[in-house]
């Protein structure tokens, strides 16, 4: 497994016979060392897809989580940059071994709670809000300048409704995500439901 220069994961597979990434956005889950607290991989590939990574471009992924949204970010290019920031210590170190072992160790963390932690920070072209959603945050990156793309994921009806004033305020993409995935009922098989999630994404 390599990643994060240009096309290494090409590469690798066409030099050895081992795993390779593939290059396409949405790796899998398990790819990911996390505690349960990680975008699923396909809502990770539309949120990829919303963030609308280009080449040397820098990202603020907030709630980072394991990681996995920003390192996605780094493996699309070779020059783009990516900040964590993360409240918990325990996920902001978890975080940074899976961007080291995915080849993207130029992922740069913060360990502290948003909108706080924010201060200093080099200005992101494109801003994640995966977790600490709130209406402080939310006011300190709409004050971002004009230009910068915000994605950001809500599960509870409180972030959602967060989500919804936001969009009336300043325009955007409200997009309601329902996922179900088959999964066995004794010898039969029925549709599991994931939570909604509710994404909102807005060029400043
Ligand atoms: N996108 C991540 C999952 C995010 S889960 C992934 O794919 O792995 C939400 C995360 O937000 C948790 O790790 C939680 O610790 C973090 N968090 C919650 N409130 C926060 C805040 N105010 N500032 C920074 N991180 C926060």
């Amino acid at each position: 497994v390599a990643g994060g220069f240009g096309h290494p994961v090409v590469v690798a597979a066409e030099l050895s016979d081992g795993p390779a990434l593939p290059c396409a956005p949405g790796l899998p889950d398990e790819l990911f060392d996390h505690d349960g607290q990680i975008t699923k991989r396909p809502v990770r590939a539309l949120t990829l897809s919303a963030l609308a990574p280009r080449p040397g471009e820098h990202l603020w992924d907030i709630g980072g989580g394991s990681g996995s949204v920003a390192i996605e970010w780094l493996l699309t290019h070779g020059r783009n940059r990516a900040t964590c920031i993360e409240g918990d210590a325990a996920r902001a170190q978890r975080l940074q071994g899976n961007a080291a072992r995915l080849g993207v160790d130029r992922l740069h963390c913060v360990t502290g709670r948003a909108p706080e932690a924010l201060e200093g920070l080099e200005p992101p072209d494109a801003v994640f809000v995966g977790g600490g959603l709130s209406e402080a945050l939310l006011d300190r990156l709409t004050a971002l300048p004009g230009g910068t793309r915000i994605v950001a994921n809500a599960v509870t009806l409180e972030s959602e409704a967060l989500l919804s004033a936001a969009r009336a305020r300043l325009g955007g993409d409200l997009l309601r995500i329902e996922l179900a995935q088959a999964q066995p009922i004794g010898t039969r098989t029925g549709w599991k439901s994931a939570y909604p999630i509710v994404q909102w994404s807005v060029t400043l």
